[in-house]
């Protein structure tokens, strides 16, 4: 209910019905031309960047709301760290109307956090939009299927081939799920991608259990 109620937008802070008004979604999340596969912002006309034609990355599409910049880095760190859950809700509604471009998933997973992390957070902030983006796209998501049983290190603290040696079996499908993941086409959440690592890992562990194709939904990217 309360999102229905006025409010004031979270970028400008004029008041509306909206908690990014579309003045401001129309400024900050212009659709760019970007890579098909990793959402890098590319010149018109280019559907592939140099890096995925020289290394196919292990997902299909990747979609992104905006590049990972004002007022993006702002709303997601309130969104992530501060406790603003209710903004899942407006970057949810960006992130379902960046993710028509794809193809319609069966499901629609979240990157899991561990349970340490979970724990002190409170909230996957993947799920939460996850949850809503599937909800406006007609599509079911779940938070069962991939599971992160163990913490990693801190990924921004680490050099980039540390990364990927880090995320190294992070992820596990669940058994109980396995079988109706054959064949599947699933979407995966997270809220940013930088180097891409985390996604590439939850993509490989998903194929290896039997997925058709992954597709990467997040709401901001690196540019
Ligand atoms: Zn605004
Ligand atoms: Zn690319």
């Amino acid at each position: 209910m309360l999102d229905r109620l006025p409010g004031q937008c979270e970028v400008c802070r004029r008041w509306g019905p909206a908690r990014l008004c579309a003045d401001c979604t129309g400024r900050y999340a212009a659709p760019r031309p970007r890579c098909r596969r990793c959402a890098l912002p590319l010149p018109a006309g280019v559907e592939v960047c140099g890096e995925c034609l020289r290394s196919a990355p292990p997902f299909e599409h990747t979609v992104c709301v905006a590049d990972y910049a004002f007022p993006w880095v702002q709303l997601i760190a309130a969104f992530k760290f501060r406790g603003r859950v209710e903004l899942a809700a407006p970057l949810a509604h960006e992130l379902a109307r960046a993710a028509r471009a794809t193809p319609a998933p069966h499901w629609v997973l979240p990157v899991p956090l561990a349970p340490g992390r979970l724990a002190e957070r409170g909230y996957n902030q993947a799920w939460e939009v996850a949850r809503r983006a599937a909800r406006r796209l007609g599509a079911e998501a779940r938070p069962d299927v991939l599971r992160r049983p163990r913490e990693t290190a801190h990924q921004a603290d680490l050099p980039r081939a540390e990364r990927m040696k880090n995320l190294r079996a992070a992820f596990v499908v669940d058994a109980a799920r396995r079988a109706a993941l054959q064949g599947r086409r699933v979407a995966l959440v997270d809220d940013v991608f930088t180097t891409g690592a985390t996604a590439r890992e939850a993509a490989i562990t998903l194929l290896a259990a039997g997925a058709g194709a992954v597709d990467v939904w997040v709401l901001a990217r690196t540019p």
